[in-house]
């Protein structure tokens, strides 16, 4: 097997053993849920239900007028209880609507599926149906299946690659709702009037490789495409370079040239929202870390407490020393359980001290090694001293913006050097400078 791959990048220790056995199971319906009002990029969406109104499983209750946003369904049936500031898993409290579930799962009626649908009506069931980008950026997928006037997208790749460590949601989807990933793809290519679709999956995974071919048999426009097990192998501009051949310029979008890039779970989304009207809300995570004690990759409802998610996986261990969501390279720390599982959760990881990286800061010895892992060809320890030393001038010369924030760069350094934390750092300065300018420039 011929495996594609892109330049640099790393290869840390998988650890999906604990998981990838697993079947996806279900899990309870919670007793409440909290649906933070922002759960997508761009703007919040606003309530469309008050405290004490009865909800239905899909009810829509939050949205915005705004282009950029996704409207929010309930995954219970139930009493809105509050619509207050709650803790979000980025650790700030967000408007949040809770809803306290009567255990019926009373659903509402679901639009009648399109049998034929034009690309006008994927865009709009998918925006009716809140699906965003799954994989952890949760960008709304109607805006993005709707290319910018003048490009061409010929091709739409789903993201098979699943490389952070731990994870195993999208292989198990892979092998469990394999003709679900396949229709998603084809609806996706609709969408964008592309020729080309192909699923891009590590060959560390080849019984997942054998079943979506199996499912594609027949489709001569889709291609499974193997690649080396190697991360970031699924961050998008490297997965345009491993399966087009492409580079997407500095700042431009995938569609720039001619790609289209979903993740496995998203993709299923969309066939749920098109061929069933079923609005997304559910998540599928892996719940896995040696602090757990009954590893699982588990459906839950949107809106479940972490602390619920981890008592139907048996609760913690002792000796949990840090609580991660999302994939140990790209995720963010939890900062209380009472935080809820969002659209974009896609695992929570319960770590012990062997299962974390020694943060011992020491100066950069200047051995070059983050430089050559670095996916995007930066120079991370420069841009790491820019930051640190604030010499904000440099920055923009310096393609901060291109980071992609995998992880590489820190998780290769002999010194631990926070990398990543300070390139975030510069550019949550540069956006707060260029903020000055426009005001400056207003008055
Ligand atoms: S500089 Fe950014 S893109 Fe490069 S390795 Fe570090 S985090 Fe990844
Ligand atoms: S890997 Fe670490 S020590 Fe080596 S050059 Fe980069 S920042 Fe410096």
């Amino acid at each position: 097997m011929i495996a594609k791959t892109f330049s640099r990048g790393i290869h840390p220790e998988d650890r999906k053993e604990r998981t990838q056995d697993l079947p996806i199971r279900t899990g309870h319906v919670p007793k409440t849920i909290i649906l933070p009002l922002q759960q997508h990029a761009g703007r919040a969406c606003e309530a469309l239900v008050a405290r004490g109104d009865q909800v239905l499983v899909g009810q829509k209750i939050a949205d915005s007028d705004a282009q950029i946003a996704a409207p929010i369904h309930s995954s219970v049936s139930g009493k809105v209880k509050a619509i207050e500031p709650r803790l979000h898993c980025s650790g700030i409290k967000i408007t949040s609507i809770v809803i306290e579930s009567d255990g019926e799962q009373s659903t509402v009626d679901y639009k009648k599926p399109s049998v034929d649908p034009s690309p006008q009506e994927i865009r709009a069931l998918v925006r009716e149906a809140g699906v965003v980008g799954l994989g952890g950026a949760a960008f709304p997928t109607h805006v993005k299946i709707n290319p910018p006037q003048g490009t061409n997208v010929d091709s739409v790749i789903v993201n098979g690659c699943e490389c952070e460590p731990f994870l195993t949601g999208d292989y198990r989807l892979m092998l469990e709702e394999s003709a679900s990933i396949v229709d998603g793809l084809k609806l996706l290519k609709t969408a964008v009037g592309a020729e080309r679709g192909y699923i891009g999956i590590e060959t560390n995974k080849p019984d997942a490789i054998e079943v979506i071919t199996g499912a594609t048999l027949g489709d001569n426009d889709i291609e499974v495409v193997p690649l080396e097990a190697k991360y970031p192998q699924g961050a998008e501009k490297q997965l345009i370079m491993a399966v087009l051949n492409r580079v997407v310029p500095v700042r431009a979008l995938p569609s720039a040239v001619g790609a289209l890039v979903q993740n496995v779970e998203t993709t299923i989304a969309i066939s749920r929202a098109v061929r069933a009207g079923e609005p997304l809300m559910t998540k599928v995570l892996t719940v896995s870390g040696g602090g757990i004690i009954n590893t699982a990759n588990l459906r839950v409802q949107i809106g479940t407490p972490i602390a619920d998610v981890i008592s139907a996986c048996g609760g913690l261990r002792d000796g949990v020393a840090q609580i991660i969501l999302g994939g140990p390279m790209m995720g963010t720390a939890l900062t209380g359980l009472e935080a809820p599982v969002v659209k974009a959760t896609s695992g929570i990881l319960a770590l012990t001290g062997q299962e974390i990286i020694n943060r011992d800061i020491q100066p950069c010895i200047k051995c070059g090694r983050c430089v050559e892992v670095c996916p995007m060809g930066l120079q991370p320890s420069r841009l790491g001293n820019l930051v640190e030393f604030e010499i904000l001038d440099e920055f923009e010369d310096n393609d901060i913006m291109d980071c992609v924030e995998c992880g590489s760069c820190a998780f290769i350094c002999p010194s631990r050097r926070p990398l990543v934390q300070y390139i975030k750092l510069g550019k949550y300065m540069l956006a707060q400078k260029g903020r000055k300018r426009k005001t400056a420039s207003i008055k």
